[in-house]
């Protein structure tokens, strides 16, 4: 069965690219879209559409001169996980920092016990929601890390979970293989913890369909070398690559995302100009995740005009995790990289849509052409950049998952 949307104000196309753009989308006024079987068939002026032979017969809906955007891509998110962590937001206000709170007993090692003691069905139960959230917001297809395991055993179970819930929402879910770090119990057995991830979860996470495998690579967590070892044995199973680098400090990670080859490098709040050209270079896309400074109150924005400047493409994700970014809203984000970290709306939009698309390799959406998904936002607005002009509160009239009305 064949849908017809008319009464499109303006139907925001990003390019495939960016380049050098600072307006990286196309607009067209008074806009139809047909579709067929979730996906788009026809795009452009109401006139051009609706004298197409396919448009006859078509289911017609009328959107009132909104505006109509692509579904937004959240190319990197841990939101699956145990357990909130509410009480060390409170500790941060009162002015503890992550660190310390990390050394008490919190952070990562927290997430991993509350994961170690929940079934697979409750961890689909306590995401759910959140995944919900997220796609009343706009997202349409999300990644989702594992990582909270930490062992063998308990990756395997967060693995499972992120592809049980995969099932249970029309969105589309990539799920990642997170190196995240080593126990704490195993600091002094480092290599040893290394092969057994390799050995033990990488396989595992290959079998249960998850496309890339990424490494937390920082101090505290693991070493370049490490991350050379692990993504080596990744790639042997089909999984590609993608980093979180450049977080705390300026690692290197700029290069060793180039040398990797990653697909994409995540954070880079501390890339240098040097690790900038790098990724530019090799073509790995930059994606900044503003919701962490957002949540945390400190350190820098990560720079996205310099990495723009830089010849890179940059994408916006939420980075949504219970400790540093509890953020579902794909739009907010946006907002942040524009009124933060230097884009312009247009590239800021482009981000978390053709952006979030090339983060994770995917050919099919990210933008509303023919033979792509129909997956797109209905903005409650003529002008489709009261979007990003409302943070918090974007002005979202439906989303439209697979050419079918979500939610
Ligand atoms: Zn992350």
């Amino acid at each position: 069965v064949s849908s017809l949307f008319t009464g499109i104000s303006e139907l925001v196309q990003p390019k495939l690219r960016a380049g050098a753009d600072r307006a990286p989308l196309e607009v067209t006024r008074d806009a139809a879209l047909l579709v067929r079987d979730g996906l788009v068939i026809a795009v452009g002026t109401r006139d051009a559409v609706e004298t197409r032979r396919e448009a006859a017969g078509a289911e017609r809906h009328d959107l009132g001169g909104r505006a109509v955007v692509p579904g937004f891509v959240d190319a990197h998110t841990h939101v699956v996980f145990a357990g909130e962590r509410i009480d060390e937001m409170a500790r941060r206000a009162r002015g503890e920092t992550y660190e310390e709170i990390a050394r008490a007993g919190g952070g990562i090692a927290r997430s991993a016990a509350l994961l170690a003691a929940a079934s697979v069905d409750r961890l689909v139960d306590e995401s759910l929601p959140r995944v919900r959230a997220m796609m009343a917001r706009g997202t349409t297809t999300l990644e989702i890390k594992s990582g909270y395991g930490l062992v063998p055993a308990e990756e395997q179970k967060h693995l499972a979970a992120i592809g049980a819930l995969a099932k249970r929402v029309p969105a589309t879910v990539v799920s990642t293989v997170l190196a995240h770090g080593v126990p704490k119990d195993q600091r002094d057995q480092r290599r040893a913890y290394v092969q057994s991830f390799c050995d033990d979860v990488l396989p595992v996470g290959a079998q249960l369909g998850a496309r890339f495998c990424d490494v937390f690579v920082e101090e505290g967590a693991f070493t370049p070398n490490e991350a050379r070892t692990i993504t080596a044995r990744a790639r042997g199973l089909g999984l590609a690559v993608r980093l979180h680098v450049d977080q705390l400090r300026e690692g290197g990670g700029g290069a060793l995302a180039a040398e990797l080859g990653a697909t994409s490098a995540d954070h880079l709040e501390y890339t240098s100009a040097e690790g900038r050209a790098a990724l530019a270079r090799a073509g790995t896309i930059a994606t900044v995740l503003p919701g962490c400074r957002f949540f945390l109150g400190k350190g820098p924005w990560p720079d996205a005009r310099a990495l723009r400047d830089s010849g890179c493409e940059v994408a916006v994700a939420t980075d949504c995790n219970p400790g540093s970014a509890m953020v579902l809203d794909l739009a907010l984000c946006a907002t942040l990289a524009a009124t933060q970290c230097g884009l312009s709306l247009e590239e800021a939009l482009w981000g978390v849509t053709a952006g979030g698309a090339l983060a994770l390799a995917l050919t099919d959406r990210g933008h509303l052409t023919s033979g792509e998904r129909a997956d797109f936002v209905v903005v409650d607005h003529a002008d489709w950049r009261a979007l990003l002009y409302r943070p918090g509160a974007a002005p979202i009239h439906r989303v439209v998952i697979g050419g079918a009305w979500s939610g």
